[in-house]
């Protein structure tokens, strides 16, 4: 959590963007939470303790630290955008029945090669393996 923050800082800084006890929040609570939370989530909670904080100002933010490289935005077919605060490498499975977004480590998937047509074609600046299907909770629902 400490060293979160001060590599917060740091890009903040290294950005020009002011480091306020409100944006701050907004970070902790990102990092806080295990399941990709979107704007609405984030703002649900910071709502509590910053009751005049709106949700366009949470989804901004959220949207000027992306843009940072503070997170990652996925998205996924007309879901509200969510929000990544986990810059380590890494994969995602995505339960098609609650939605759930869990990260997995697979250094095999890590090194897969960029298909060389696309390279030509693209820039690529990332790549993830998303792997979708039914999560081990709703498994056991059933
Ligand atoms: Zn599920
Ligand atoms: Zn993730």
């Amino acid at each position: 959590m400490e060293k979160d923050l001060k590599i917060f800082e740091e890009i903040c800084h290294k950005h020009g963007l002011k480091v306020t006890p409100q944006r701050m929040a907004i970070y902790k609570e990102l990092i806080n939470s295990k399941e990709h939370p979107s704007a609405v989530m984030i703002h649900e909670r910071i709502r509590k303790y910053y009751p005049n904080v709106s949700l366009d100002t949470v989804n901004r933010t959220l949207i000027t630290f992306s843009e940072i490289g503070l997170v990652q935005i996925i998205e996924g077919r007309g879901d509200p955008k969510r929000f990544d605060p986990n810059l380590r490498p890494h994969h995602h499975f995505r339960c098609l029945r609650c939605g759930e977004i869990i990260d997995f480590y697979n250094e095999e998937y890590d090194s897969l090669e960029v298909p060389e047509d696309l390279k030509e074609k693209f820039i690529i600046t990332g790549k993830r393996v998303n792997l979708e299907g039914i999560c081990d909770k709703c498994k056991n629902l059933n």
